[in-house]
């Protein structure tokens, strides 16, 4: 068999670009493995190589997804680490493995990274082929589509709340847009510390689900000013973390949250990414502000390993087999979601 069932784009402009159906089926190259996937999962960023796909190289017609699970069709002989019908999810960046971002173990940061689903085919896939160290065992206590949940979400959010604002138990985190699945899973992961968590969304019901999650307090965006309220809740002290990914229409509110000394972390700017910088507050009060995408091996490493012993489930906010993957494109771009969006794969 040499064809198999993808969906994949074939330009760029809403769902008329996204159809389903056969495209060639990889050839596996020495050191990689081929998966024959379970399920996957939608990101914003499908979107985005649906709607424009400017400024990431790729070409046409493209497999979307970054999300996977799925079990090892095939691997090298000598593969010892994998065993075949194991199930793997999948870290989809692909590091040049030799750069000095890849060699101190921050290929995210690799000079020619690429990604499934943006920059080569992508996870909504009957089979994909990737190097055998992008393939995880999948932890036995999710589901597929839970598993394939963890591939981008939370390890991005990981990166965020441990390694770059490195979160202490005592402090209060101000985490913006609840229901998304990068701020979700910050939540959940500052609620695993013990520290402190505000959410914002502009949707009661999302707040109302988010408190079920173990979040200290709300605020309403629409109803509330943000700031005046992260500093109501914090004796008029201000929050030590801010965690966000609303970008331009926030960013005002979210650098007035902030205490002296107060840092900020940025993984996406999906309203618009040129805000005011407010300079003179960010020296003044000495805040500092980072970026972050995605995570690294030993990020995932960390987080499966958290997820094996229970620590960690995602939330799923919706279930969607493969047939019906517009409808679920659709659901994400109106930011009805709270959590993940999952894709069942025909088995
Ligand atoms: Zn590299």
């Amino acid at each position: 068999m040499t064809r198999m069932h993808a969906a994949f784009i074939t330009g760029h402009g809403g769902n008329d670009v996204v159809l389903l159906g056969d495209r060639t089926k990889p050839v596996r190259k020495a050191g990689e493995v081929m998966v024959r996937m379970r399920a996957g999962g939608l990101n914003r960023v499908d979107l985005y190589m649906r709607d424009s796909g400017a400024g990431i190289t790729h070409s046409l017609p493209q497999t979307l997804g970054l999300d996977g699970v799925g079990t090892i069709e095939d691997a090298d002989d000598n593969e010892t680490r994998l065993k075949k019908g194991q199930r793997v999810v999948l870290h989809p960046a692909l590091g040049c493995g030799r750069c000095a971002f890849c060699l101190r173990g921050e290929h995210v940061l690799c000079l020619t990274s690429k990604y499934l689903g943006e920059h080569v085919d992508g996870t909504l896939s009957e089979f994909v082929c990737l190097p055998a160290e992008n393939a995880f065992p999948a932890p036995e206590v999710l589901d597929d589509i839970e598993a394939a949940a963890l591939s981008v979400a939370p390890l991005t959010a990981w990166r965020m709340v441990f390694t770059k604002a490195a979160v202490k138990p005592w402090e209060t985190v101000l985490i913006f847009g609840v229901g998304g699945a990068v701020s979700l899973s910050a939540l959940q992961f500052v609620k695993m510390i013990g520290a402190r968590a505000i959410v914002t969304s502009r949707d009661d019901a999302k707040l109302g689900r988010a408190m079920a999650l173990g979040a200290d307090a709300t605020i309403n965006g629409v109803r509330e000013d943000i700031a005046r309220r992260a500093l109501a809740l914090t004796d008029g002290r201000g929050v030590d973390v801010v965690i966000e990914n609303v970008g331009e229409a926030v960013w005002p509110h979210a650098m007035k949250s902030l205490v002296r000394g107060g840092r900020i972390v940025l993984c996406g700017a999906t309203s618009g990414d040129a805000p005011s910088a407010d300079l003179r507050r960010l020296f003044i009060r000495q805040l500092q502000v980072m970026g972050s995408t995605h995570g690294t091996f030993e990020e995932f490493r960390q987080l499966l390993a958290v997820t094996g012993q229970g620590g960690f489930r995602p939330v799923i906010d919706s279930r969607y087999a493969f047939g019906e993957i517009h409808a679920a494109l659709d659901r994400l771009d109106a930011s009805a979601q709270f959590g993940k969006i999952g894709i069942d794969m025909p088995r």
